[in-house]
């Protein structure tokens, strides 16, 4: 599902205003991408085709499809919103 609202939200977090927390969950989320074999060189999730460097400050909840950053948003996160989106 591609929501165009997180999309721009997310993009507005890369090059604007963030709280610590924001930038912290953001770093945790990117680290495991670094990590994982489905980040393409370009830094495009080759599962989701997002652009990793906006996803990661996505304030929705769930949205790796493997599943991996749920524990670090379980732990970071402030909202409880659960969707899978394109960005
Ligand atoms: S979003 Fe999830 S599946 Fe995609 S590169 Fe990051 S950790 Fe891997």
């Amino acid at each position: 599902m591609i929501d165009i609202v997180d999309i721009v939200k997310s993009y507005g977090k890369l090059f604007g205003n963030k709280t610590k927390r924001e930038i912290l969950l953001a770093e945790k989320r990117y680290s495991i991408c670094l990590e994982c074999p489905q980040k393409s060189n370009l830094g495009i999730c080759k599962i989701c085709k997002c652009v990793l460097k906006a996803k990661i400050f996505t304030s929705n909840q769930g949205t790796c499809p493997l599943g991996k950053w749920d524990e670090v948003e379980r732990t970071y996160a402030i909202k409880t919103k659960n969707v899978k989106t394109t960005i």
